[in-house]
Parts: C-alpha cells; structure tokens; sequence
C-alpha cells in the first residue's frame, strides 16, 4: 500500500507553523510498514488542494490530509475532498449529537453545524479532544483519502485510536511490534550498529531516542499476531546481539522498572544517597509498585553538613575534595549502604548547574556510585563535554545510577566508558 500527506494550511508555508502533523503521520506510517512516497504541502486554497489530490490519487491507494476541517471560512478540506471523490456532504448524525453534547446549551452556529458534514460514505473517527471530527472517504478502486484535523492535540489520539486501526484493516493484516530499550549509546552510534537491519520492509527496524536514552522498534506485519510474531523475533534478537548490553530490556517501562524487579527476586535491598539529584532518583524507584519491599531509605544531603551527620562522609574527605568528587560519591554509597543496612547503596554528587561551576569542576558535571559488600564503582559524567541543562543533568544522573546498579545485578561491567 502507498500514501501520500497532503498538509493544509497558508500558516504551514508562511513557516508560522511546523509541520509536525505530517511527521506523526509519517512514522505511524512507518510503523505500519506502508510507504510513503510524498508529503505536500498547500496554502487555504481549494484550488491547488484539489490539485494535488488529484495527482496523490492517481499515484497513491491512501491520501492523508492534516488541517482545514474546522468550523471558519478557510477550512475547505472537507468540500474540496467530497468534490474530487464526488460524494456530496451529508449530515452525519453522531457527529452532530457530539457537536452538541460539546456546545452544551449554547446554540450551534451555522460554521459550527458545517463540522457535522461528511463525505457521504466515509467512516468517521470521533474527535475526542476537539469539535472537528476525521474521516476516511472512499475514493474508488480501493483508494481513501483520511481526513484529520490540524491541531496535533486532536489527530494524534485519533492517528492512534482510529486511523491506525483503519489502516490495518484495509490491508487485512495484524501488527505487532517491539520496543528494545537501551542506556549508554547514542541514536547515530545505535543506527550504524544495526544498519543492516534498517532496511527492511515487513519487519521494520526504526530507532528513537527518547528521553537521554535509546530505544529500537521492531514491527511486523502478517495475516494473524503468531505469525507477525514468528516475523519479529528474529530481527529483535539480531538487534539484541548487536546492541550488546547496553540493551536493558524488551516491552519493559524504564529502567527503574527492571531494576526494582531484579532486586524483589533476589529478595535484595537498595539505599540511595543524593545530592544533586534532590531525590530524584528515589522518586523514580518508588514510582514502581512493589518498591516497598526493596527500598527502606533515601538520603537527600544537599549540604556538607547532612553528608556528614546522616551519611557518616568524613568531613576531611570534604575539605580536601570538594562535595562534588569522586572521594565523596563514593563514601556516600556507602554510607547509605551502612546506615540503612540495605545491599546496594547508590550515590549522586554533582554540579546541575546553570551556575557553580568552576574550570575544574564545570557545570553538569556528576559522579555516581554503587557500593555493595564488597565493592564500590564510580561513574564520571559530563555529557558529550557540554551542559544539557538542570533538568537533563539530573535526570540523566539518576539514569546512571539505575544502569550501574542494573549491569552489577546482570554481573557486567559496571563502568564502562564512565572510569575515572
Ligand atoms: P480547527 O478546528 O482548530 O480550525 P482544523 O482541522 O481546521 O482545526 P487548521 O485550521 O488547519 O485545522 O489548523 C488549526 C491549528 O492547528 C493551526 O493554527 C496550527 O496551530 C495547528 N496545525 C494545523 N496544521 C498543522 C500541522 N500540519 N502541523 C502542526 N500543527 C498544525
Ligand atoms: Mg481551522
């Protein structure tokens, strides 16, 4: 199956707005394993809309508009869709029952009544956000053109909830995919690793970086979910050994996710001790359910002080480090570790800026540790050599300190390219 966006709207070629509709599209498109020849852009002119539907049509089985379905004078997408497919406008009840249920008792104005008007023949997909519903209308020979809204707060819920739903269905066929997710590579160094893959048609291998950290879907398609599924398992294996052990988990939540659930099987304890992080770290692994039986202690020790009095960190090792060192990481690791009698302590000191940084110690710069029975590990970070920011600092750092404890419960190495 072939597709084309046509995106509507004067404000799109003014450059006022991005043109981020058509890139949701695109990548559920993607996902879906339907190729996408062409993306267009038109003014509010009916014209040249009509134009280019025409030329998308001769070429393309599925026609996705964005824009121009709302209730003012420019918005013609959908009359100009029902002259080119030659299905007149008709009053579509449930749309007109919803447009009321919206205005309340307000009266309906005869722009607002337009938005109840649909393509005769065409599967409507309910707006849930907004007031202007989709549609899809039949086009002849098997083809459609969707109709969905601008605003992306409408069409994304109805990309996911209506159109992909509908597209699986015109080509008879049942998806299913795979998120592999990774800490501690980059998107490009990720991509080059698992080029050989990308290529692909049925399945597809498509990376995303998401939130400092990088994740590799597999989708396949095929007539029922077992064989989609016989599709897929291969290519998420192949991405798995390609990856290596940077990947920490398949369809899994996050990190905090798979480390909380190591730790409950392994009937093990962790404590943490931050700094930088002001807690972070702790609300990350409280937001799993089940964090109770694993986690007893945080430490939140902004000041010398408090590293001192709560976590026993030698004030010699302050003075003569500083609060945002190696020496000082690492006795908080384990003072977290021996005052809460748990198995793992996690320890975060750093410089999340935007001021306080010095030529020695520039901002976004943090250490992690991991202390156990034996051992203690540190982490050095300072991203890329530059500063992501207050918020991407900390969250980053807190990152860090659930992979280095994720790879010692795996039994890897639990540094890597962070050594000192
Ligand atoms: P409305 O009911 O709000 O009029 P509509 O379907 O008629 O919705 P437009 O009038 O074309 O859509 O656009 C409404 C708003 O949606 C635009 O002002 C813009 O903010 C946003 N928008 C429109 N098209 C896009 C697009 N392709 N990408 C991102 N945002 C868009
Ligand atoms: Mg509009």
């Amino acid at each position: 199956m072939k597709a084309e966006i046509i995106s509507v709207g004067t404000e799109l070629l003014l450059g006022h707005t991005i043109n981020s509709d058509a890139a949701h599209v695109a990548r559920e498109l993607a996902a879906l394993g339907i190729d996408l020849l062409q993306v267009h852009t038109v003014g509010d002119n009916p014209q040249r809309l009509e134009k280019a539907l025409r030329e998308s049509l001769a070429r393309s089985e599925i026609i996705i508009t964005t824009g121009g379905l709302g209730p003012t004078e420019d918005d013609l997408t959908k009359e100009t869709v029902a002259r080119v497919t030659g299905a007149p406008l008709e009053e579509d009840a449930d749309s007109l029952a919803r447009l009321r249920e919206y205005f309340g008792t307000r009266p309906l104005s005869a722009n607002q009544y337009k938005q109840a008007l649909l393509p005769r023949g065409s599967l409507v997909f309910p707006n849930t956000v907004g007031t202007a519903p989709g549609c899809a209308v039949p086009a002849g020979d098997g083809r459609f053109v969707v109709l969905l809204p601008g605003p992306p707060s409408e069409l994304l819920p109805m990309l996911q909830k209506s159109v992909t739903p509908f597209l699986l269905g015109q080509s008879g066929e049942t998806i299913v995919s795979f998120m592999i997710k990774t800490f501690g590579i980059g998107e490009g160094d990720a991509a080059l690793r698992i080029a050989s893959l990308t290529g692909g048609a049925n399945p597809t291998a498509a990376t995303y970086a998401s939130d400092m950290e990088m994740f590799v879907r597999v989708t396949a398609k095929a007539r029922d979910a077992a064989a989609a599924h016989d599709l897929a398992a291969p290519v998420v294996a192949q991405v798995r050994s390609l990856l290596g052990d940077v990947v920490y988990g398949v369809d899994v939540a996050g990190l905090e996710t798979v480390v909380v659930e190591e730790l409950l099987r392994r009937g093990e304890t962790l404590a943490t001790a931050e700094s930088c992080t002001g807690g972070l770290l702790s609300k990350r692994i409280t937001d799993i359910a089940g964090a109770s039986e694993v986690f007893g202690f945080g430490f939140v020790t902004y000041a010398n002080t408090a590293k001192t009095q709560l976590l026993g960190v030698p004030e010699e090792l302050l003075t003569a480090h500083g609060a945002v060192s190696a020496e000082v990481a690492k006795a908080m690791a384990q003072g977290a570790r021996a005052r809460s009698g748990a198995t793992y302590g996690l320890g975060i000191t750093g410089i999340a800026g935007p001021s306080g940084g010095t030529k020695q110690k520039p901002v976004g710069l943090v250490y992690v540790a991991l202390s156990d029975a034996k051992d203690t590990w540190l982490r050095r970070l300072l991203p890329q050599g530059r500063y992501l920011g207050r918020e991407r600092t900390r969250r980053l750092a807190s990152s860090h300190a659930l992979d280095m404890l994720r790879r010692r419960l795996s039994g890897l190495d639990v540094v890597g390219k962070w050594a000192v």
